[in-house]
């Protein structure tokens, strides 16, 4: 039989994305891959229904539907302060997992280096791999996640084509300071390079944070590919929309990556989102105020656990410190913990690069009621831990 592709053996499956189905199999509560339980608005939900009668249902536009983007470059203009153009600036995509992949593949050539800061959202390697390019890291330190502007000047040093920028940042809640920002796009305007932002978490972030887009410094947008999408805004991860926004001149690069990709995001479900992107401003308060009750409440659960972690100023990910169970292998780690617990979490080792091993990633964009009910069975995790050996 002929051999697969050579690319393949330099990455794994989506660890996240297993522990979905070890979740499914064990009947325990999903913490692992960031998804909401509850429903999206219900503006939404009816223009779906009226979609779903009413079309189209056959191809929008490949770089996305007229209105959609009409309504999506309101929508992007008003909260980052930059004039979105609809026609020149964006290719609407499937979910911002494709935007990511445009992206990088529509500014690598083979051999190219990219900067991802580690801890990473595991697509990142597996995205710069599959475009032929090269990750280097640069580390994210403990208890601010914050990295060593000397550590990523090096970086930058050895020939970056782009940097990877998850901001606010899955999974470690990180919120890029504006000095931080700023530091970021003076070295990358320095070695010329890109800079591809994952900005899916854009309007989940906690008071008193507030989101920056890295576009709208001062003279960025020429070398930002902005990469976001509907899913966590909106609650609909399911209906794979997203978006890539950057200069006239990418944007029609990527539109023939894109193109060969996919050919185009699902053009009912674009008819309906428009009724997303008009809703008014005090939805997104709305939303914020719900994943701040959301993550008080759950980090209330890990502190009555007796569970130490570091607390998230966005995104909706808590990475728990789980070194006192001496356990060496995460993977097994958690799966111990789906199965015997009853709580799903993400082994932190697939979002490091260095070998960190006593980490697990939590998601809470869950029902209050699923949070207790999580909360409660990790109450009984120290003695379910208690005597064990571990592999
Ligand atoms: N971003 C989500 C997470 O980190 C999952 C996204 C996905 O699986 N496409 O869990």
């Amino acid at each position: 039989m002929p051999r697969t592709s050579l690319r393949l053996n330099h990455f794994t499956e989506s660890v996240i994305r297993r522990m979905t189905r070890v979740a499914n199999a064990h009947g325990a509560v999903n913490l692992s891959q960031g998804f909401p339980d509850f429903d999206p608005p219900e503006a939404l939900l009816q223009a779906a229904e009226k979609a779903a009668r009413q079309g189209p249902h056959q191809y929008a536009v490949t770089w996305g539907a007229a209105n959609f983007r009409a309504a999506l470059a309101r929508k992007q203009s008003r909260f980052s302060g930059l004039p979105i153009d609809p026609d020149e600036h964006i290719v609407v995509t499937c979910g911002s997992t494709e935007a990511m992949m445009v992206a990088m593949m529509t500014v690598c050539d083979p051999g190219d280096k990219v900067i991802v800061f580690s801890p990473f959202y595991e697509n990142y390697v597996a995205d710069a791999i599959l475009s032929g390019a090269e990750p280097i890291y640069v580390a994210l330190r403990p208890p601010d996640f914050a990295f060593d502007p000397a550590e990523l000047k090096r970086a930058f040093a050895q020939g970056a084509k782009a940097l990877i920028l998850c901001n606010p940042s899955n999974p470690s809640g990180k919120v890029f300071t504006r000095e931080e920002l700023l530091c970021i796009a003076e070295l990358a305007e320095a070695s010329d390079a890109f800079v591809i932002t994952d900005e899916v978490y854009e309007h989940i972030l906690y008071a008193p944070g507030e989101h920056v887009h890295f576009a709208a410094l001062p003279g960025m947008f020429q070398r930002t590919l902005t990469c976001s999408s509907l899913s966590k805004t909106y609650s609909i991860t399911g209906w794979r929309l997203g978006h890539l926004i950057a200069a006239p001149e990418v944007i029609l690069a990527a539109r023939k990556v894109h193109d060969f990709l996919t050919v185009g995001a699902a053009a009912p479900l674009q008819e309906a989102a428009v009724t997303a992107l008009e809703l008014p401003d005090c939805y997104y308060g709305e939303l914020q105020a719900v994943y701040a009750e959301k993550r008080d409440a759950f980090l209330g659960f890990l502190d009555a656990a007796g569970l130490s972690y570091t607390r998230p100023d966005g995104a909706y990910y808590v990475m728990v410190d789980m070194s006192e169970f001496h356990c060496a292998d995460d993977v097994a780690f958690a799966e111990w913990l789906a199965r015997t617990v009853g709580v799903a979490g993400v082994p932190g080792s697939s979002f490091f690069r260095e070998p960190v091993n006593h980490l697990i990633r939590f998601h809470f964009a869950k029902r209050l009621e699923t949070l207790r009910d999580a909360g409660e069975r990790l109450l009984s995790l120290r003695e379910k831990a208690s005597g064990l050996t571990w592999p």
